[in-house]
């Protein structure tokens, strides 16, 4: 793992060691003892292990793989696993760190973890992911449980690798044992509305945000970057709320109506082609930049990280910005949207919903007991509001006269 220090490195250290700046920031800033930046500027445990699969051809690969457990200081580690060639430790280690704090920010009873193979699954069979999958268990399973660490999906893994995952575990420990993970189809164990709790926790968020810094939700426009999981199933609850959603885009290019793009239609679109482009619908197609840069009251950047740059913040014109994706707005233009007065709901509270679900999940598989899919939006509500509130009110009380963000608060 890597200290702050300077030198050529990877986009994974360069993630950890943007992390470990802003942990020392805010420990700084808000005049905590230094014991904190010490304990929360490591991992607790790191574990790496080579994968050798058999590939459908006959042959041996060896995959990378690793665990990392931050900080479980307010329960069991938890984190999504991640499938991708560009996947190194310090990645790991730094998304380990986002996830102490996302769930200490909507409060729910777990520790940071995050967990990665180095491969590339678009390029794999079903057959080869499903060895992986098994295979990362069986390195992993010491360190995994549900009263341990409990692993989720994250980018490339999905409920299938999850339903995978927990089987393996279970013949490991020769018991049925569902809550080693989350995140799985509904036949194995899973939970109503977790497909769609990142997006709903993202809604909630969004509507108590427009309340806090007087924005109209009925006559507020919208801008949301991607439509996939997230910025698709956000748009549909938005639109449900009656908000105009103005602007959407995806890898293909952006969508633009002032009165408002039909996203139940552009869901249909979606569903048949994969991507916004070559929508039937009526709308002007824009470049992505020109999205970002529209002139709207919310700006949702719901696709991938670095997307809310030095060299584009000024030319931001939403009220406030509530990030979906993972670190969409870059250190700098932080600054400059403080500079702006242009608040930014951080990705660790307004796209807590996820793991709150997960949470839900794992409580339900602990008790062999189920919730209603009404329950469950119900349960996920209360905890999205509190937390909104909990992080907004000390940001009003506490840091906005010093220019300090709703990220540090
Ligand atoms: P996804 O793969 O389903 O969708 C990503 C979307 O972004 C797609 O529409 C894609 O076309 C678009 N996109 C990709 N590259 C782009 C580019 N260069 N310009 C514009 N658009 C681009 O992923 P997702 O699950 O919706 O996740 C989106 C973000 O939300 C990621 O940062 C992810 O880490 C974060 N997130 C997801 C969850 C979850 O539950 N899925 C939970 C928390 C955070």
């Amino acid at each position: 793992m890597t200290a702050i220090k300077g030198g050529a490195c990877s986009k994974g250290t360069e993630i950890l060691r943007a992390t470990q700046q802003l942990i020392k920031k805010t420990v700084d800033r808000l005049e905590l003892p230094s014991a904190v930046y010490e304990i929360l500027k490591e991992p607790r445990t790191v574990v790496g292990a080579a994968l050798p699969i058999e590939m459908d051809d006959g042959s041996i690969k060896v995959f990378p793989a690793y665990r990392c457990q931050h900080n479980n200081a307010l329960g069991p580690y938890k984190g999504g696993i991640r499938f991708h060639p560009d996947v190194d430790m310090d990645e790991v280690i730094a998304l380990s760190m986002w996830m102490t704090f996302k769930c200490a920010v909507v409060g729910v009873p777990y520790g940071g973890g995050k967990g990665g193979v180095t491969c590339d699954p678009l390029q794999m069979s079903q057959r080869e992911i499903e060895r992986v999958s098994r295979e990362y268990v069986r390195a992993m399973a010491s360190v995994l449980g549900s009263d341990k660490d409990i692993p989720a999906p994250d980018v490339n893994t999905n409920p299938q690798v999850m339903a995978w995952m927990a089987d393996e575990y279970s013949k490991i420990k020769q018991a049925p044992s569902f809550g080693v993970v989350t995140g799985k189809p509904l036949t194995a164990g899973g939970c109503y509305g977790r497909k769609e709790s990142t997006g709903r926790g993202i809604s909630i968020v969004t509507r108590e945000a427009a309340k806090a810094f007087n924005i109209p939700l009925d006559t507020a426009r919208l801008v949301i970057q991607g439509f996939g999981n997230v910025g698709s199933s956000t748009a549909k609850i938005l639109a449900d709320l009656g908000c105009t959603i103005i602007g959407v885009g995806d890898i293909t290019g952006g969508l633009y109506n002032k009165s408002g793009i039909d996203i139940y239609k552009l869901l249909e679109h979606v569903a048949k082609t994969g991507f916004v482009e070559g929508f039937p619908g009526e709308a002007e197609v824009i470049t992505n930049e020109e999205l970002l840069t529209l002139d709207c009251d919310i700006l949702i950047p719901a696709a991938l990280e670095n997307q809310l740059t030095g060299r584009n913040a000024n030319d931001i014109k939403a009220k406030i910005i509530v990030e979906a994706a993972n670190g969409p707005t870059t250190a700098e233009a932080d600054k400059i949207f403080v500079e702006r007065n242009i608040p930014v709901v951080p990705d660790i509270l307004s796209n807590s919903g996820g793991v709150t679900v997960s949470y839900f999940e794992w409580v339900q598989n602990n008790y062999s007991y189920y919730w209603s899919e009404q329950e469950i939006n119900q349960r996920l509500e209360e905890k999205m509001v509190e937390a909104f509130y909990n992080i907004y009110n000390f940001y009003c009380s506490k840091c906005k006269a010093n220019n300090y963000t709703m990220r540090e608060a």
